[in-house]
């Protein structure tokens, strides 16, 4: 696996790899979900590249960016093990020079739900996909339907923005209690651990109680009871599955989404319901 850490470096990298050449961008610290989506890339494409990079943008300033998992060895190590043919492991001075000024702003949509709670949360994301579309020129995006608002976020930017680019969503890749695979399940300790998969729990009741033909506050109510007393919910509701806007009955395409804290961390997750 070759790498690099300057986008002059990563352009020669990528510019020269054989096509269709698919894309993986992640954080780090990472999981059998990241290994997933890098599993899918080399089912489809020809080639593989991925990103690690811990994105300051997309944090907001009482977030975790500091204390964020890294393990940029082993990430290495599993990347390499996956197949992919280049990584781009960028510094954040690298990606935001002094004088950097430029946002990509998607509206309403980076407004609701995680960029309520988030405020300028999806602008940063938006705006680091935008930079490593232009660095890494795929063909395909392999993006992970865990972040949900983020992958429909993403998938408009692209729209929006005439990015030429396909997009591929992966389904979540769960623990075998539910839980979904995260990096930030790493800072869960054994009691949050065994509350964590009530989140995985409400979304299902929500999607029983709503198929069974119960109106939606109901199901919202009976699936809120699943989550562990301990959790405190951020958000669990039914929206669109084009614009994140809530929706008054079921309607597919549609999400169930959820977000709880555990102590002092906070998860998320959700139910793709299509006919
Ligand atoms: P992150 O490193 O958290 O920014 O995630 C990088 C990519 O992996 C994003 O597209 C995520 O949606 C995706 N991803 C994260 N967790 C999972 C999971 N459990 N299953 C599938 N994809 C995931």
């Amino acid at each position: 696996m070759d790498s690099a850490v300057t986008v002059e470096r990563a352009r020669a990298l990528f510019g020269a790899l054989p096509r269709p050449l698919g894309f993986v961008p992640t954080m780090g610290a990472l999981h059998g979900g990241h290994l997933e989506l890098v599993r899918r890339a080399r089912a489809r494409c020809a080639t593989v590249g991925a990103s690690i990079f811990v994105n300051p943008l997309q944090f907001g300033p009482n977030e975790d960016l500091e204390s964020y998992p890294r393990d940029p060895e082993h990430d290495r190590e599993k990347l390499a093990a996956a197949g992919v043919d280049v990584l781009f492991a960028p510094e954040a001075r690298e990606m935001y020079p002094p004088g950097f000024a430029a946002a990509v702003d998607l509206g309403a949509l980076g407004e609701r739900f995680e960029g309520a709670v988030r405020p300028g949360h999806f602008r940063g994301v938006a705006t680091v996909v935008a930079k490593l579309l232009n660095v890494v020129r795929p063909d395909v995006l392999f993006l992970g339907q865990k972040d949900a608002q983020q992958a429909v976020l993403v998938g408009k930017m692209i729209r929006d923005l005439d990015f030429a680019v396909e997009v591929a969503i992966v389904p979540t890749v769960r623990e075998s209690d539910g839980l979904a695979m995260s990096s930030r399940n790493s800072y869960l300790d054994p009691t949050q651990r065994a509350q964590a998969p009530s989140l995985h729990k409400a979304l299902l009741r929500v999607r029983d109680a709503l198929e069974a033909g119960r109106g939606k506050n109901d199901a919202i109510a009976e699936g809120t009871a699943e989550l562990s007393a301990a959790a405190k919910l951020d958000y669990l509701d039914l929206v669109d599955a084009r614009e994140f806007a809530p929706l008054e009955r079921l309607r597919l395409p549609a999400y169930i989404i959820g977000a709880a804290r555990f102590g002092s961390t906070r998860l998320i997750d959700n139910l793709w319901l299509t006919s």
